[in-house]
């Protein structure tokens, strides 16, 4: 399994299931944020947005289907339901929600692995077979999370590559300063338009032949940035 360190939210109230999901995942390299509660998920899914959630629909403080679609309304990040409760109807009415997959208690690591790898191949817009985007120089790898430069692998952080995957994934689309820092840091940063600025230039002295100059990573002043399909150069 290669989890990339991508960053999985779990809400679930019962203490062992808690204990059980962190300790599967990370062992396979996954960073894990637990909440109890639906409203500590809600503030956790907030600020900043993971890359996958783990939702039990039976929580304490409300209904899990009704947290879905509050979780659905501030990010796209997969959601995939872990719930005791079996029925087709209960699936039905959670995926109508906005959840990605469903699945039922009790289940094993492998199972749990399985869904959550096809959940984030689905959201990282990778293909079946897997094969990486080929932009020019570059080379992204989504399903691996590898980034390389004319064949030579990039170091990025977890916010660079969330960055980079975004603009690879809408390749020759120009993307506001707001869908950036909803999509890669969270509905609550819509404001911090620096935050883009600063991890952008960061993204760029990896990648671009003439930082100075880029080629790669457009600017278009005063809307956002735009990553510049191979056809257009
Ligand atoms: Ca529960």
């Amino acid at each position: 399994v290669t989890s990339g360190g991508a960053t999985v939210v779990v809400v679930e109230d019962e203490l062992q299931m808690r204990r059980f999901i962190r300790a599967s995942l990370e062992s396979h390299g996954f960073r894990v944020q637990e909440a109890a509660l639906g409203a500590s998920g809600e503030a956790l899914v907030a600020s900043p947005n993971p890359d996958l959630i783990l939702l039990d629909l039976g929580l304490p403080d409300g209904d899990g289907i009704d947290l879905t679609r509050r979780l659905r309304a501030i990010t796209r990040a997969p959601i995939l339901v872990i719930s005791a409760r079996g029925r087709e109807a209960d699936k039905v009415e959670a995926l109508d929600a906005g959840a990605d997959d469903y699945l039922t208690k009790p289940f094993g690591v492998k199972e749990l692995l399985a869904r959550m790898r096809a959940c984030l191949r689905r959201a990282s817009g990778a293909d079946a077979t897997g094969t990486p985007l080929a932009l020019g120089r570059l080379t992204i790898d989504l399903e691996q999370r590898g980034v390389c430069v004319a064949g030579a692998p990039v170091r990025l952080t977890p916010i660079e590559y969330r960055l980079l995957s975004l603009l690879a994934r809408n390749a020759g689309r120009v993307l506001t300063h707001a869908r950036i820092l909803t999509e890669v840091w969270g509905a609550a940063y819509s404001g911090h338009t620096h935050y883009v600025r600063v991890h952008m230039a960061e993204l760029r002295r990896k990648l671009e032949l003439d930082p100075a100059r880029p080629s790669l990573i457009v600017t278009e002043p005063g809307v956002g940035y735009r990553l510049r399909p191979p056809s257009d150069e």
